[in-house]
């Protein structure tokens, strides 16, 4: 998917002319871009991790990890893993929004109870600070994305820890994700990863139409087709001769 590294898709188009039906290259395991962050969170947060957290979409089960906020959006780990069906939804919605836990080994009671405490004279940060060790990164996203009332009212702040929301309206580009979907079905390819078209012209890795959380599955997927392909080519050889 790093143009730099050579990887430019250059074949699309070579395949596309010749019949070949490609799904477009899309980015995976990416980053997403949100409408905006204010100044003050891009310039003080970009770069910073968020550890111990859960995201979901609405309706699915959470997933426990940590991404870091980017000047645009979000990335990570934790976002990579859901990057599938993020995508999907941004495709079919246009936008998508997913619920950050910050506190995920806390209930929604619990927080609430440590929240209704007097805090006397200390500003709010001091109080989620002291009550739930809330501060940095959390802190600052949780203003960012809280309404001022939602501060005065312990449930209201409560349920903004336990399920704040964040919408992404689009992944960040090809070149920066780490890996793609889409490429060369693989009903145009018989078992020695060849085109059925194109004869004398296999295909492995990135090319194929699957896709894969990474953590060693991309690279193994990779590896292991590029050796079907290769196989595929010798066999296909001394079947010529
Ligand atoms: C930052 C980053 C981190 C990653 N971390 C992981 C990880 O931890 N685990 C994991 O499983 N996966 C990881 N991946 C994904 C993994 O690297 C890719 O899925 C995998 O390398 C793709 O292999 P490939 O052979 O299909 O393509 P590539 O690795 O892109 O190889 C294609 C090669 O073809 C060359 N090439 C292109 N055109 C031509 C041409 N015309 N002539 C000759 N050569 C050409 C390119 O220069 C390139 O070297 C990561 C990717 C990135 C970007």
């Amino acid at each position: 998917s790093w143009a730099r590294l050579g990887s430019d898709g250059a074949w699309v188009p070579l395949l596309h002319v010749r019949g070949i039906a490609i799904a477009p290259l899309r980015p995976a395991n990416c980053g997403f871009e949100v409408a905006g962050w204010s100044a003050h969170l891009r310039e003080r947060f970009a770069g910073a991790p968020l550890k111990t957290v859960t995201l979901a979409l609405p309706g699915e089960a959470p997933r426990k990890g940590e991404f870091v906020l980017t000047a645009s959006g979000i990335e990570g780990s934790l976002v990579y893993a859901l990057s599938a069906p993020i995508r999907k939804r941004i495709g079919q919605q246009g936008s998508a929004t997913v619920l950050l836990d910050l506190l995920p080994d806390r209930s929604h009671q619990q927080i609430a109870t440590a929240l209704a405490k007097p805090r006397g004279s200390h500003s709010m940060a001091k109080h989620l600070h002291r009550q739930l060790r809330l501060d940095g990164t959390k802190a600052a996203l949780l203003r960012e994305l809280t309404d001022a009332d939602a501060f005065q009212h312990p449930q209201a702040l409560a349920a903004a820890i336990k399920a704040l929301p964040i919408t992404l309206l689009r992944p960040r580009p090809l070149d920066e994700a780490i890996s793609s979907a889409g490429g060369v079905p693989f009903e145009a390819l018989d078992d020695n990863l060849m085109l059925r078209q194109l004869p004398g012209v296999f295909c492995a890795g990135e090319m194929l139409d699957w896709e894969a959380p990474t953590g060693g599955y991309l690279l193994t997927a990779c590896f292991a087709t590029g050796k079907a392909a290769a196989e595929g080519m010798l066999r296909w050889l001394n079947d010529a001769v």
